[in-house]
């Protein structure tokens, strides 16, 4: 119908950022409405993002360490796979959490409302049902989606990550166009379901922006298990024809022409800042889609906040959260603002890589005088006795006061394991405040303490 609602805040889209948004004014008392186009809340990281494919990546360690098992005397057969039923199992580990949000909405009487949310004034917005809300304030966290190449078949054998997710039929042998980390997330995932990976990146590094060094366990692993990585290589065009999709490639070393079964176009994702007719509203918008705003995460009409991957900077959901906290605060009144000192990175590969805080490369480009303690993992018997030796940690500190400035992991868990290195940089924690906590023995965060005590500075007070 086209009913008129009325709140005190709005909040556009219902993805990390807006629930948590949404939830922490309801929290502070604010009367909220939430609006999402689509029927479930939780946006792409609950439904097509974050969740599912770290489901499937579970599914994609369990097979590739029983294979490992095999060379210390445990056998197991050849994994049947079952693509239909895992993907059930990843749809219900998807819906628990997407169900519990519809829950916390109702027990916090955020008012959810479904629809496309567009403006109309800079207080009022209409939804495509043609209802309207009149707010006094506004969050806008309507997102990104995956950015595809333009001119491409239409062929359902060229998915996006959402498509890649739904793994039916599995490909014999499929393409992954972006080296970026959700292309080689769903390339680990496939590959260990028994697909042929090549991967194609148009510049010469994997997950660009990434300390090369960090790479190197995962390029070993990878470089004998995928059928070609192709780097500094351009995807000139895709065929669609009976047998596959025929791709053909610029770039030394690459092969004019080859045919995959499946295309994953994973090269980036694009914000949606410009499909909300935000000009209506007066709300400056970019033209990559993204909306710019200050540290309050105010766009530049003060009653209207962005957050989320189109409010800039690294497309990644705790990032989201944590804006949607810092809106919502702003929003009832508080004096706060954006001020992390770090947003941690992580692929979720075989092995994990992760980083936060400065990267050695920044550091040496910066010319920051810093010192680099690195721990093999092969120094740790935790490594040892999950069969994974590969990894590393180090850490980065400064070189006069042992503050550390960052630090990057690569092994199995470096995701959970870089949480500490998130710490230390936030409370600005030097080399002693690491290595004069006990670590659990044994355990990988051991590697972090040793880093820590191999700083030179360490233990100097002491005598
Ligand atoms: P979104 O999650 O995109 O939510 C936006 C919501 O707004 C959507 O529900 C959309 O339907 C709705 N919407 C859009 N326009 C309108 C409109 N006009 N009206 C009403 N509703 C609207 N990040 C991590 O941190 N860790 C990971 O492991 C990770 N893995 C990922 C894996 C994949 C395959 C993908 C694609 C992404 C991954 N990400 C990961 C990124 C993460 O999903 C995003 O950073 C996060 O979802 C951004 O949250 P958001 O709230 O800004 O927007």
């Amino acid at each position: 119908g086209d009913a008129t609602h009325t709140t005190e805040l709005v909040v556009i889209g219902a993805g990390p950022g807006g629930y948590t948004a949404a939830f922490r004014a309801a929290d502070l008392g604010m009367e909220v409405t939430l609006v999402e186009r689509w029927p479930i809340l939780g946006g792409v990281c609950l439904n097509v993002g974050c969740i599912p494919s770290k489901a499937l990546l579970h599914a994609a360690k369990v097979i590739d360490e029983a294979e490992a098992m095999a060379s210390h005397g445990v056998q197991f057969g050849k994994p049947k796979i079952d693509a239909l039923k895992l993907r059930d199992w990843k749809n219900e580990v998807v819906g628990k959490l997407t169900g519990g949000l519809t829950q916390l909405a109702k027990q916090r009487k955020v008012k959810v409302l479904h629809g496309v949310a567009s403006f109309q004034s800079a207080n009022r917005l209409e939804l495509d049902s043609g209802e309207t809300i009149d707010f006094e304030k506004c969050i806008i966290a309507a997102g990104s989606e995956s950015a595809m190449i333009p001119g491409l078949p239409d062929d359902e054998r060229i998915v996006d990550s959402t498509g890649a997710l739904e793994l039916h039929p599995l490909p014999k042998r499929m393409l992954v166009v972006g080296g970026g980390i959700i292309g080689l997330e769903m390339a680990c995932v496939y590959a260990a379901l028994g697909t042929r990976v090549s991967v194609v990146e148009l510049t010469d590094s994997l997950m660009p922006g990434t300390d090369k060094d960090l790479l190197r366990p995962f390029r070993k692993i990878i470089d004998q298990r995928y059928e070609a990585i192709m780097l500094g290589t351009k995807v000139t065009g895709m065929r669609a024809t009976t047998p596959g999709i025929e791709v053909s490639f610029e770039g030394e070393g690459a092969p004019d022409k080859e045919v995959y079964d499946r295309v994953l176009v994973a090269v980036g994702r694009r914000a949606n800042g410009d499909k909300l007719k935000a000009e209506n509203a007066g709300v400056n918008v970019d033209e990559r889609g993204i909306i710019k705003v200050d540290k309050q995460m105010r766009s530049n009409v003060p009653h209207i906040f962005a957050i989320g991957d189109l409010a800039g900077g690294p497309m990644l959901a705790h990032k989201a959260t944590h804006e949607a906290k810092v809106a919502a605060e702003v929003a009832h009144g508080a004096k706060v603002a954006f001020d992390a000192r770090t947003i941690p990175s992580v692929a979720y590969t075989d092995p994990e890589i992760a980083w936060c805080g400065l990267t050695e490369t920044d550091a040496k480009k910066d010319g920051v005088d810093f010192e680099k303690i690195q721990i093999p993992w092969a120094a740790s018997g935790r490594a040892l006795s999950l069969g994974r030796s590969e990894g590393f940690t180090k850490l980065l500190f400064d070189k006069h006061t042992g503050r550390v400035l960052g630090g990057g992991i690569v092994g199995p868990n470096a995701g959970d394991l870089i949480a500490e290195v998130g710490l230390a940089v936030e409370m600005g924690a030097d080399a002693a405040d690491i290595s004069l906590t006990i670590h659990p023995h044994p355990t990988l965060s051991e590697t972090i303490a040793f880093a820590a005590e191999g700083f030179d500075g360490s233990l100097t007070d002491l005598y």
